[in-house]
């Protein structure tokens, strides 16, 4: 099928049938990319490059050299086809697992060599496609497959803070942001800043997304929205923690206290 000359040119909106359970967050935060690689004018340029996990299922959304890393190998992936071709703007996309679980020696290795990339991370509070289990992101307290009375961290830890972490590590030149997908056009924008710092070659870019998972939250549309809302965005802050042109991090959250409990 054509695209219709008004239609976003490297994103497609003719895929079917849609592999995304309804109100699953990843369609969001494709949308943004897709609007976001249209804007700049890079569609020929992009090699997007899709962990495992839900995440894989984004290439069937792009019009964009797309290919499959194997899990939590995204990053090593895409630096090595920039270093090979800097003209090549070179996105990452993962999950909160491929990323900060099984990738995260590549992830923070990537991010301390200032590795001229981009990384979209999808964090929401679990693994997806798995059946629900408990991931580093897991909110204290919150239930999962793995974590049937709650996250209890005194066994298992903090979540993980990874843009806070990101700019501890990143020198001058990275950029850094936390995004929901209940802000759409917030998102859209760190996403194309992220880019944007790539082509203008300064340094890593990152922008972590909380994105909804109603089918393992076992969550209806009002109690999805509540918890990315309410629970998920008191602990994980949205806004820009780093930008190319300031060597300190803007904000990085050290506190390890949560109010929230979860989901129950
Ligand atoms: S399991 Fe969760 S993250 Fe995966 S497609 Fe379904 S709603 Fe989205």
């Amino acid at each position: 099928m054509s695209l219709q000359p008004s239609m976003p040119k490297s994103w497609r909106v003719d895929t079917k049938p849609h592999k995304f359970c309804p109100g699953c967050g990843h369609g969001l935060v494709l949308k943004a990319l897709g609007q976001a690689i249209d804007e700049l004018g890079i569609q020929d340029r992009v090699v997007f490059g899709c962990d495992i996990g839900c995440s894989l299922l984004a290439w069937d959304f792009f019009n964009v050299d797309a290919l499959q890393t194997h899990h939590g190998r995204t990053h090593p992936v895409m630096t090595g086809i920039k270093r090979a071709n800097p003209d090549l703007i070179c996105i990452g996309y993962m999950g909160d697992g491929g990323g900060y679980a099984i990738g995260s020696q590549h992830l923070v290795n990537a991010a301390a060599r200032n590795e001229r990339i981009t990384a979209i991370l999808v964090n929401n509070a679990q693994y997806g496609m798995t059946g629900g289990q408990m991931a580093p992101t897991t909110l204290p307290g919150m239930k999962t497959e793995t974590t049937p009375y709650g996250r209890d961290v005194d066994l298992t830890g903090y979540p993980c803070q990874g843009p806070e972490m990101v700019a501890a590590i990143t020198r001058e030149g990275a950029y850094v942001a936390r995004a929901t997908v209940l802000k759409p056009v917030l998102l859209k924008n760190y996403i194309k800043k992220a880019i944007k710092n790539q082509m203008d070659g300064n340094g890593y870019s990152f922008v972590e997304c909380l994105s909804t998972c109603p089918t393992n939250w076992r969550t209806n549309n009002v109690e999805t929205i509540s918890f990315i809302e309410n629970d998920m965005a008191k602990y994980y802050h949205v806004g820009e923690i780093k930008v190319p042109d300031t060597k300190e991090p803007l904000m990085v959250k050290t506190s390890t206290k949560s109010s929230t409990g979860g989901i129950e």
